[in-house]
């Protein structure tokens, strides 16, 4: 059983998970949303023709080999920034995104399509972003976990179809290797759809990591 306790005032989605019932703190599963508010979000007014009703989950890697020891809420301040200065987006372009420690930032509101640098019918899409570059770090379990978590809380919020998890590259073919091939393969091959299915049937499915690709990165992603 999962019960949501919400923790940022400001904001209806932020909450923490407490799983009962799991035998050991080491294993027991949670999910940190840091709320809007809580990291300093600066979002501008977006144009009520960008309003839309989220369908599709679809899942980015940020493209940016993370660092250890940055501070993610410097980092989505500083997306922030640079989607409104340089791209004239008004916020960031993804809804949800999710440090290398496992921790949830809110982004862009979920009432309103996201932006991107690729074309692709936007209308309905659901943007969750994980940090890092998975092309050349490897994805954390604390991000797998985060990531099953988030989309099962979604898809029972908001009545999504786990069938509809895919990433970026899936939905623009031939234009981007997002989220890099260590992480794509968990999409690719069902993986996440199942721990999300297993999630929402109650059950606690083992959130594992796969082995090391032979022609992928090595090293893990650290906080
Ligand atoms: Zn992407």
């Amino acid at each position: 059983m999962w019960k949501w306790i919400v923790i940022g005032a400001s904001s209806a989605i932020a909450s923490v998970a407490i799983a009962s019932n799991t035998p050991s703190p080491a294993t027991q599963p949670s999910l940190v949303i840091v709320s809007r508010d809580d990291w300093g979000s600066k979002p501008q007014t977006m144009p009520t023709t960008r309003r839309h009703v989220p369908k599709l989950i679809t899942i980015h890697h940020a493209g940016v080999v993370w660092k250890a020891g940055t501070d993610p809420a410097q980092n989505v301040r500083n997306l922030q920034k640079f989607s409104q200065n340089e791209k004239k987006w008004p916020d960031v372009p993804y809804h949800f995104m999710i440090a290398p420690d496992g921790r949830v930032f809110e982004g862009r509101d979920l009432n309103y399509e996201p932006d991107s640098n690729t074309k692709y019918p936007l209308n309905g899409v659901l943007n969750i972003e994980l940090m890092g570059n998975f092309e050349e770090q490897r994805v954390s379990l604390e991000q797998l976990r985060a990531t099953t978590l988030l989309i099962t809380k979604l898809c029972r919020e908001l009545i999504l179809d786990p069938a509809t998890i895919r990433g970026h590259g899936d939905a623009a073919q031939g234009q981007t290797v997002c989220p890099g091939k260590d992480f794509k393969r968990y999409i690719d091959d069902g993986t996440i759809r199942a721990w999300v299915e297993a999630e929402l049937r109650g059950e606690s499915p083992a959130i594992e990591e796969k082995p090391e690709l032979k022609d992928g990165p090595t090293t893990r992603i650290a906080e």
